[in-house]
């Protein structure tokens, strides 16, 4: 528009100097032919903006992309794994080595790929086209998920615990996310005391993250107010003490306790203790099925439920009895459409979305082709 107005003033100048100041009339007139010049471009403008937008838009299109032949899906469901111990014996809460190295084989066949619990509840997901975001969490922070063997001075992840076997299989597999989340109970995690410090900075800095079980592995079922403040809180100054700009703010219930008192549920949430403040964004279970989605209305991020990863005593509804269900019903299963900006959905699944829950995406609802 600037140019136009340039190319008036300059038409008007000339005009001026060729006609002279004092011939008033045929100036005027003159000027009026230039009003109709500048109408005439300014209208051809006009059509080039629009022009302009319209190809704009389309650049800007985020659905364009979208590859729906993978039937992308995601409000379907995800798996949030539950392991307690990697070690020689197999047993209802121990995975082996070997088993639990062939879950992740599993896994990263069947196409799903780790995503941080904090990315999971804030629904900030980022899973390549097709695939299945699934979340890794430890209980109880026994040695085995973290055991550091110290040898000629030098600190070397023993190849055998939980950390050591996401690391290999990460490094051969660079597609499949480090990503798992730790909830650890006491002052003593991973139970080498003087390598506390070192493993909890570790795990952060390689993304990993730590959750709260707690100062004493406290079951919740009698506690009264002050007491369920106390044993979250004195957890949380505990683990800010070493990680001071990590937020501590993921619960895993000891023995999936509630206090029987309703009223102090919101405690689980939201408290204070000797002056620190915690505020939960994921409360989770022990739990026996796959989570809703985090745009599902009936998600509820303060009572996640977890699968069991384990073969032994999980009555039909252990890590590999959903699998096969999956398998079975996958538009049950949370197929992501790459994008991390928009979030795609089947027509016949509109009606489950929640969209208050979208955090700032794009809804794409989509008709599938039978
Ligand atoms: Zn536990």
């Amino acid at each position: 528009m600037k140019k136009v107005i340039n190319i008036t003033v300059v038409v008007v100048i000339v005009l001026l100097l060729l006609t002279g100041c004092n011939k008033i009339e045929e100036v005027n007139s003159k000027i009026s032919v230039v009003d109709e010049v500048y109408n005439k471009v300014e209208e051809t403008n006009n059509i080039i903006n629009k022009k302009d937008s319209k190809e704009d838009s389309n650049l800007k299109n985020p659905f364009e992309k979208i590859d729906l032949s993978k039937r992308p899906n995601e409000v379907g469901q995800i798996m949030i794994l539950m392991y307690h111990n990697i070690g020689n014996k197999e047993s209802e809460w121990v995975r082996t080595v070997e088993n639990f190295k062939r879950d992740l084989s599993v896994l990263y066949e069947k196409g799903y790929r780790p995503i941080s619990l904090k990315d999971f509840v804030n629904n900030n997901i980022n899973v390549e086209a097709g695939y299945t975001p699934i979340v890794i969490t430890f209980d109880d922070g026994n040695k085995n998920n973290f055991n550091i063997i110290v040898k000629d001075g030098k600190k070397i992840i023993d190849p055998n615990c939980a950390v050591g076997i996401l690391e290999e299989f990460h490094n051969q597999h660079p597609d499949f996310p480090l990503e798992a989340t730790f909830f650890t109970f006491g002052k003593n995690p991973f139970r080498q005391k003087e390598l506390v410090e070192y493993k909890l900075k570790y795990l952060i800095e390689k993304g990993l993250d730590i959750g709260n079980h707690t100062i004493g592995h406290n079951n919740f079922t009698n506690l009264d107010s002050s007491s369920i403040q106390r044993v979250i809180g004195q957890n949380v100054e505990f683990l800010s003490s070493i990680l001071k700009n990590y937020e501590v703010n993921m619960l895993a219930l000891p023995y999936g306790s509630r206090p029987k008192n309703k009223e102090n549920e919101v405690y689980l949430k939201k408290g204070e203790y000797n002056g620190i403040n915690y505020n939960n964004i994921a409360i989770l279970n022990v739990g026996w099925k796959p989570s809703y989605s985090p745009i599902d209305k009936r998600f509820n991020p303060y009572s996640i439920p977890r699968v069991r990863a384990s073969e032994t005593n999980v009555d039909n509804v252990g890590l590999y009895n959903w699998l096969e269900y999956f398998d079975k019903f996958p538009q049950k299963r949370f197929i992501s459409d790459g994008n991390p900006d928009v979030v795609t959905v089947p027509k016949k699944f509109e009606d489950i979305v929640d969209k208050d829950k979208l955090n700032g995406k794009l809804l794409y609802i989509y008709e599938e082709k039978e």
